[in-house]
C-alpha cells in the first residue's frame, strides 16, 4: 500500500477477502470489511452473529458490532488513519460504498481491483493445483455426459445431469449453472438455458464448471446430436484451428492482446469474423471472470502463472453456435492446458 499511495484498503466478502484472510464471509445489507491501513495493523469488522467463523485469526483483531450500531462509525473511530485515498473491493454493495461515503466525506474511492490484480492474477504453484485438479474433473464429467442420448431431452434437464455429474467428481456447483444451448439457442452466446428439447440435427453448446477448494473450473464443448452438415464441420474446424492458434500464441513476454489476435485471425480469414461476437478470453482463479481479460486492446504482458480461458466462438444466428473453451496456464516456455476433453467434433445420440 505504501507504495500505491492508498491510505486504506476495505476488502469486502468476495474473492478479494479470500485471497487476503482465507474468509468467504457473507455479503449483506450487515457490511463486512477488512481494513488494511497503509500504516499499522489490519482489522476486521463483523456483524456480532458472524464473529464466530472469524475466531480463527487470532492474530488479527476483529471487532464485531450489533445490529444496532453503526459499523462504519465503528470503523472509522477504530482506525483512526488518513484517509485521502480508499481502495474499496471491486465486488462491494452500493450500500457499503454509501455508508463510507457518509462518514469519510473527504475521502476518494478507487477500485480495490486494480491494487489486488497484480497480486491476484499470477498463481502460486498450490493455486495451479488446485486449477489443475479442477479442471480435470470437469473434464471427467465431459467423457461421461457425452455417452448419455442427447435427443428428447429437455436443455434444463442435461444442465440438471450434467450438474450431478461434475458434482459427483467431486467439484462444489452450488453456484455454477451451466449453460446447455441446443440449436438455434446455441447462437446465443450465453443462452439461459431453458425447455427447448434437443433434437437431431441440434449443434448443442456445453459451458460448465465448478468450485474445487475455492477455485474455479470453467470450460465448454460442443457437439453434434447425430450426423452434421457440411457447413457444421466447416464452421467446427475454424473454431478448433483458431483455439489452438490461440493457445500456441500463449507464452511469457506477450501482450494478452495478441493471443486475441490469433484466434480472431483465423476465425476472420474464413469468413466468419462478424460472428466472433466476443473476447477470446478472461482470467480464472478464485473468481471464474477475473484479469487478465483476452482481449484486443489489452497490452498487459503475460507472465507465468497467469490463467485464463481461451474460448472463441462463431455464432449463426437462427442456425447454430460452436465454441470450445479450455483453462490454460502461462509457463515458463509457453502454455499447459489444463483442459484435456477431446477437442475433435463429437456426435452424440
Ligand atoms: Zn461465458
Ligand atoms: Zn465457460
Ligand atoms: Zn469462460
Amino acid at each position: 500500500l505504501l507504495t500505491t499511495g492508498i491510505d486504506l484498503l476495505l476488502a469486502t466478502p468476495s474473492a478479494d477477502l479470500v485471497y487476503l484472510i482465507g474468509y468467504g464471509g457473507h455479503a449483506s445489507e450487515r457490511p463486512t470489511l477488512l481494513a488494511v491501513p497503509a500504516r499499522g495493523d489490519a482489522i476486521v469488522i463483523v456483524p456480532r452473529l458472524e464473529a464466530p467463523r472469524l475466531e480463527y485469526l487470532s492474530t488479527m483483531s476483529v471487532h464485531s458490532y450489533e445490529e444496532t450500531d453503526d459499523p462504519y462509525a465503528l470503523l472509522l473511530h477504530t482506525l483512526p488513519t488518513e484517509t485521502a485515498r480508499i481502495a474499496l473491493s471491486d465486488q462491494a454493495w452500493a450500500t457499503v460504498l454509501l455508508g463510507l461515503q457518509r462518514v469519510y466525506p473527504g475521502a476518494r474511492f478507487e477500485a480495490a481491483g486494480t491494487l489486488l490484480r497484480s497480486l491476484r492474477m499470477v498463481k502460486g504453484a498450490d493455486e495451479l493445483d488446485l486449477l489443475r485438479r479442477a479442471a480435470a474433473a470437469v473434464d471427467r464429467a465431459f467423457d461421461r455426459i457425452v455417452s448419455r442420448r442427447f435427443s428428447g431431452l429437455a436443455e434444463r434437464r442435461l444442465a440438471d445431469e450434467l450438474t450431478a455429474v461434475v458434482a459427483g467428481e467431486g467439484v462444489d456447483t452450488s453456484d455454477w449453472g451451466p449453460i446447455v444451448a441446443s440449436g438455434p439457442n446455441s447462437a446465443s452466446a450465453h443462452h439461459l438455458t431453458g425447455d427447448r428439447l434437443i433434437q437431431q440435427g441440434d449443434s448443442v453448446i456445453l459451458d460448465y464448471g465448478g468450485v474445487l477448494d475455492g477455485y474455479q473450473a470453467d470450460t465448454t464443448r460442443t457437439v453434434h446430436v447425430g450426423d452434421p452438415p457440411d457447413d457444421f464441420v466447416h464452421a467446427y474446424e475454424v473454431v478448433r484451428v483458431a483455439q489452438q492458434a490461440a493457445v500456441q500464441a500463449v507464452r511469457p513476454g506477450v501482450p494478452a492482446a495478441s493471443v486475441d489476435a490469433a484466434a480472431r485471425d483465423v476465425i476472420a480469414h474464413a469468413g466468419y469474423g462478424d460472428y466472433f461476437v466476443h473476447r477470446t478470453g478472461h482470467g480464472i482463479g478464485l473468481d471464474t471472470h477475473e484479469e487478465p481479460y483476452i482481449i484486443e486492446g489489452n497490452e498487459l504482458v503475460l507472465e507465468p502463472g497467469m490463467t485464463f480461458s481461451v474460448e472463441p466462438g462463431i455464432y449463426l444466428p437462427g442456425r447454430f453456435g460452436i465454441r470450445i473453451e479450455d483453462i490454460v496456464a502461462v509457463t515458463d516456455g509457453g502454455c499447459e492446458r489444463l483442459n484435456t476433453a477431446p477437442r475433435e467434433l463429437k456426435s452424440v445420440r
